[in-house]
C-alpha cells in the first residue's frame, strides 16, 4: 500500500445548498475537474471523496455533498447521507454563495455542524467583494471568498484551513503512552485460514509501522511459535500484541505478569471509547434466552472459511453466553432506529473508518441504551481474560475494577 487508507484521513466535507459551487471549489483545490460541474442543480448526488495531502496537516479527504435544498424521496435520502458525512467531519466547510438569502435550510445545517463543536470554514462563493445581509454574521467564524470560475482564491482557503490546524482534534495513535523508545514488543499474529494470502491485515501493519515511528525493537510471530521465542528471547517484552482471536492461547503461554493486550483493543481505544463497552459487560452476562444480537463490520471485507464475525463470534457466543441467542448483521447504521428489538450490538475493530465514523455509529447505538462490546473485548471477556487486556488502559480499567470487583 502507498496511499494512506481513507480512515487515517482528515475529513473536510463541503455543505451547502444545491449550485453553490462546492464541486468547483474541490475541482480547484485539486487544480484537476474530479467532480462534474454544471449550472443544472443537483450535479453531485452522492457524497464524493477527494484524497489529497494538505501542506501540514498532511493527507486529508474532501467529501463533496449533495445539495441540502435536493428534492423528492430520493433527495430525502441523499440530505441524510449529507448529514451523515457532515456529523463524521473533522472540518465542515460551509460553501455558499455570497448574495443569496441564507435560506432555512442551510441555517439549520449549520447549527447541527456547531453543536458537534467541530472547527467550521466559510466559504463564500461568486464572491464580488459584497455579502447578502443575512450573511453578515457568519463573519465571525473564519471565511474565505472565492471567485468560483477562477482558481484566484484557493490559496486563501488552504491557507485557511492550515491555521485551524490547533483546532482539529486527531485520532490518537494505536501505542500512544503505551511504548517508549527502545522498548521491545512482541506480535503474535496468527496466519489461519481466515489470513489474507501474502499480506498483514490493517492493524498489524499499522502497529509495525508506528513502532518504528517510535524507535522500538519489534518482532513478529504465529501463536504456535511464541513460547519457544518467548522463553529464548532474553528479554522481557514490554509489551505483547496479539491477534484477539489468538487470545486464549497467548494468555495461557505467558507469564501472568506478561503485559498483554490485542490489536483489537487497540483500535478499538484509536477509533472510539472502551468505557461504554466495558459498562455493557453486565448487560451480556445477563443475555435473555432468545435475545437478539446484531453483528455490526464496517466494511465488506472477502470472507474466509471460520470468518470472525460470521461464523467464530456466533459460535462463541452460543457456547459461552446464551445458546439460544439469534444473530444479524450489517455493515452500516444510519439511524437509532435500525437497532431497535436487538439485545446487544458486537461491533468489529473499524479499521477501515475514521473514529468520527466509529464514535457516530456507537452514538446511535447508545441512543437507544442497547448494550454494546467490540470484537476484542468480546474475545477477551468470553476467555475470561478481563481485566488482564485492559490493564495498560487506565480508565477502562478503573471501571472494570469499580464495577466488576
Ligand atoms: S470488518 Fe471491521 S475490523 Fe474487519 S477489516 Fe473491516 S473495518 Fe476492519
Amino acid at each position: 500500500m502507498i496511499h494512506t487508507p481513507l480512515a487515517e484521513r482528515l475529513r473536510f466535507v463541503l455543505f451547502g445548498k444545491r449550485n453553490a459551487g462546492k464541486s468547483s471549489l474541490i475541482n480547484n483545490l485539486a487544480e484537476k475537474p474530479l467532480a462534474i460541474v454544471s449550472s443544472h442543480p443537483g450535479t453531485t448526488t452522492d457524497p464524493v471523496i477527494f484524497p489529497m495531502e494538505l501542506g501540514e496537516l498532511g493527507p486529508v479527504a474532501f467529501v463533496d455533498t449533495a445539495g441540502l435544498d435536493d428534492e423528492g424521496e430520493l433527495g430525502e435520502l441523499r440530505i441524510q447521507k449529507t448529514r451523515e458525512r457532515l456529523l463524521t467531519a473533522d472540518v465542515g466547510i460551509f460553501v455558499t454563495p455570497s448574495c443569496d438569502i441564507l435560506t432555512q435550510k442551510e441555517e439549520a445545517m449549520l447549527r447541527e455542524f456547531q453543536k458537534t463543536g467541530r472547527p467550521l470554514l466559510i466559504v463564500f462563493t461568486f464572491y464580488t467583494g459584497e455579502l447578502h445581509p443575512s450573511k453578515q454574521s457568519l463573519t465571525s467564524y473564519p471565511w474565505v471568498g472565492v471567485d468560483n470560475t477562477l482558481p484566484s482564491g484557493i490559496p486563501d482557503v488552504r491557507k485557511r484551513l492550515l491555521s485551524m490546524k490547533d483546532l482539529i482534534q486527531r485520532e490518537p495513535e494505536l501505542l500512544e503512552g503505551l511504548v517508549k523508545e527502545n522498548d521491545f514488543v512482541l506480535l503474535v499474529t496468527p496466519i489461519d485460514l481466515a489470513a489474507p494470502k501474502g499480506r498483514l491485515i490493517l492493524p498489524q501493519v499499522e502497529t509495525i509501522r508506528e513502532l518504528l515511528d517510535r524507535d522500538c525493537g519489534v518482532m513478529v510471530v504465529k501463536e504456535r511459535e511464541l513460547s519457544s521465542f518467548y522463553h529464548r528471547l532474553g528479554i522481557k517484552p514490554a509489551l505483547v500484541i496479539t491477534d484477539s482471536q489468538a487470545f486464549h492461547k497467548v494468555a495461557a503461554d505467558l507469564p501472568f505478569d506478561q503485559k498483554l493486550t490485542s490489536f483489537s483493543l487497540l483500535m478499538a481505544r484509536k477509533k472510539g471509547n472502551l468505557l461504554p463497552f466495558v459498562e455493557s459487560l453486565r448487560a451480556f452476562s445477563h443475555f435473555p434466552p432468545g435475545g437478539k444480537v446484531l453483528i455490526l463490520e464496517a466494511c465488506s471485507h472477502h470472507r474466509q472459511p471460520d470468518d470472525i464475525g460470521t461464523v467464530k463470534i456466533p459460535r462463541l457466543f452460543t457456547q459461552m453466553v446464551e445458546p439460544t441467542a439469534t444473530f444479524s448483521w450489517k455493515k452500516h447504521l444510519t439511524c437509532p432506529e435500525e437497532v431497535e428489538g436487538f439485545n446487544a450490538v458486537i461491533m468489529c475493530g473499524g479499521c477501515m473508518v475514521s473514529r468520527r465514523h466509529y464514535e457516530y455509529t456507537m452514538s446511535l447505538i447508545q441512543e437507544k441504551h442497547i448494550p454494546i462490546l467490540n470484537y476484542g473485548l468480546f474475545l477477551a471477556w468470553v476467555h475470561g481474560l478481563l481485566p488482564r487486556a485492559i490493564e495498560m488502559f487506565p480508565e477502562a480499567y478503573e471501571r472494570y475494577l469499580a464495577l466488576y470487583t
